[in-house]
């Protein structure tokens, strides 16, 4: 697999989180080590508490790891001053959640083109990448609905949208397709693959979902707080 290929856009490196609850502490992640790759989608697998989220909320500088370093795009963040960080995540992170966190009182077009606005793209500019995301997504005549006016699918196409509108580098998924039924999350999802490729974003998804971790391209997964590379089982058609 260490075929000479692009720089990794993002890197963790030996990892470690824990937390005090109480008089207990529980160690989280022990050091989890994993490179990301232009254009490649990783699956994230792993039980309800094995720290699939707290690695993703570290990996895009929503939170300080206790020890180890995550390396976007060359800069190792742990160097980096609070509002340094802070910048580094709006130009180089998107993230996606299992519920859409979109504005309510702003339409759909509105939350893609908010936060390019932050980084001081003209509103020219920031609508017409918002319109061409949205095509791409699929939502062609919704733009000016807000988020309640949205079916489920839509909300979450919005919200892929929103994430990658400022072309980051490292796209982080939380379980993106868990809150819709499974043919809308079939769709959502071919769309936010095909978004991953074209963008050439390095994605970590994390789901339970077996069958959409099968059309990632690795799989990893966390136990016991360290980030193992699985091989995705296809089952053996049976030749006679
Ligand atoms: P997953 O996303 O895989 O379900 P999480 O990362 O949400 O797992 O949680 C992993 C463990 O860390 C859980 O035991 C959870 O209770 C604990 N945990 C996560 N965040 C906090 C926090 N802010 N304070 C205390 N414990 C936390
Ligand atoms: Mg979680």
């Amino acid at each position: 697999m260490d075929s000479p290929r692009a720089q990794p856009q993002l890197r963790l490196e030996r990892i470690e989180r824990g937390y005090t609850q109480g008089n207990r502490r529980i160690e989280v992640l022990r050091g989890a080590s994993a490179s990301f790759f232009p254009g490649e989608t990783v699956a994230l697998l792993g039980p309800s508490g094995a720290g699939k989220s707290t690695l993703l909320h570290i990996a895009g500088l929503l939170e300080r790891p206790d020890k180890g370093a995550v390396v976007i795009n060359g800069v190792d963040c742990g160097k980096l001053t609070d509002s340094e960080q802070t910048r580094m995540r709006r130009m180089e992170v998107g993230f996606v959640y299992q519920f859409h966190h979109l504005l309510p009182e702003f339409s759909a077009l509105e939350n893609v083109v908010l936060p390019q606005l932050i980084l001081g793209l003209t509103r020219d500019k920031a609508e017409e990448r918002a319109r061409e995301l949205l095509r791409s997504l699929g939502l062609d005549q919704r733009w000016d609905h807000r988020p309640a006016q949205l079916s489920g699918g839509e909300q979450q196409r919005v919200a892929i949208a929103r994430a990658v509108a400022n072309e980051p580098k490292v796209l982080l998924a939380d379980e993106p397709t868990g809150n819709l039924d499974p043919p809308t999350a079939e769709r959502v999802f071919e769309q936010l693959l095909k978004l991953i490729k074209t963008s050439g974003v390095a994605a970590v998804v994390a789901t339970h979902n077996l069958d959409l971790a099968a059309r990632m391209d690795r799989t990893l997964r966390l136990a016991d707080g360290v980030l193992i590379e699985e091989e995705v089982v296809v089952a053996e058609v049976a030749t006679d």
